[in-house]
């Protein structure tokens, strides 16, 4: 099978050894398409999965937490629990990029504990390992206060490692913080990504991004309700990575849990009836919750695939798009 149909294939470079350099695990209805270990990295853009975890501490999947990689260059979108040992194991296999002291650029969605318990890791994890940069995040209100308490919070690490034996930088446990509003909020010169307000529950503040690189449109959704803003940012866009949760788990919850997911998330059917209206090249779900009784993840993707005719894949951690 073509793990690329559906991408924009004409403007991929060196597809010849892209193509060679993936094996695609077909596992109908889902599509894998995971690197071999060791495959110099062609010069197109990759969707790396850090973590599909939900707040439940599955043991299996690491916290939410997605990696565009273009240009030789890593920038993440949140930062669960487990993030800079899953950009490690993704180094391993083959993606310097994800290297830990290389990762310098995250992108928050919003402030919910399960997309940020990793933010410390990611703050001062590569630092140790040898980062000099300063991390450079982007998210939403109340990210500056969030960074000086955890900057609070480890003073006596940053001192005994700074002032100590082990004589670390002054530089890479920095942060520069940056609270955005809508519109485009990054610019270098392998990508321009743009935030868009998502509405989830009754947070004050929730965005979903768009990358557009030299050859792909990728658009996450981030934690969202049903939401036009996700069908208007991606319009067509090569990948849309989407939050869901299972329908059928939905209708063995309790009515409190029901009420909440309504307003927080969306379902199953909702996305089918979304991603046709968006119309991506391919549409990934991830953050999967899939809700009381025992959906399974064939049965959750099912629920998508019955009622979305485009291609639907359903991501584990460590796939790679
Ligand atoms: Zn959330
Ligand atoms: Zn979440």
């Amino acid at each position: 099978m073509d793990c690329f149909a559906g991408f924009s294939i004409p403007r991929m470079r060196k597809i010849g050894a892209i193509v060679a350099g993936l094996i695609c695990a077909t596992v109908l209805p889902r599509v894998a398409c995971t690197q071999t270990s060791g495959f110099a990295p062609a010069e197109h853009t990759r969707v790396v999965i850090l973590g599909t975890g939900t707040p439940n501490p599955d043991p299996d999947n690491s916290g939410p937490s997605v990696a565009i990689v273009t240009g030789g260059a890593a920038y993440l979108v949140d930062c669960g629990p487990g993030v800079v040992r899953r950009t490690a194991a993704a180094e391993r296999k083959g993606i310097a990029a994800l290297a830990p002291q290389n990762i310098h650029v995250v992108f928050i969605t919003h402030l919910h504990s399960d997309h940020t318990l990793g933010y410390p890791d990611l703050i001062f994890t590569p630092w140790v390992v040898g980062r000099t940069e300063p991390l450079e995040v982007y998210g939403p209100r109340g990210l500056q206060s969030m960074t000086n308490y955890i900057e609070k919070a480890w003073e006596k690490d940053i001192d005994v490692r700074t002032n100590g034996l082990e004589r670390a930088n002054r530089t890479g446990y920095k942060v520069q913080v940056h609270e955005i509003e809508p519109g485009i909020v990054y610019k270098d010169r392998n990508v321009t990504v743009r935030a868009f307000l998502v509405h989830h529950g009754s947070w004050d503040q929730a965005f979903g991004y768009r990358f557009e690189t030299a050859d792909r449109t990728i658009v996450l959704s981030g934690d969202t309700s049903p939401s036009d803003a996700v069908v208007k940012a991606c319009n067509g866009c090569d990948v849309l990575l989407h939050e869901v949760y299972s329908a059928t788990g939905f209708h063995e919850r309790s009515l409190e849990w029901q009420d909440y997911f309504l307003q927080f998330h969306t379902s199953s059917v909702e996305l089918a009836k979304e991603a046709t209206e968006a119309k991506p090249g391919l549409l990934v779900l991830y953050h999967q919750l899939y809700g009381g009784g025992d959906v399974t993840y064939d049965q959750l993707l099912g629920e998508v695939a019955r009622r979305y005719s485009g291609k639907v894949v359903s991501a584990r951690d460590l796939d790679v798009y």
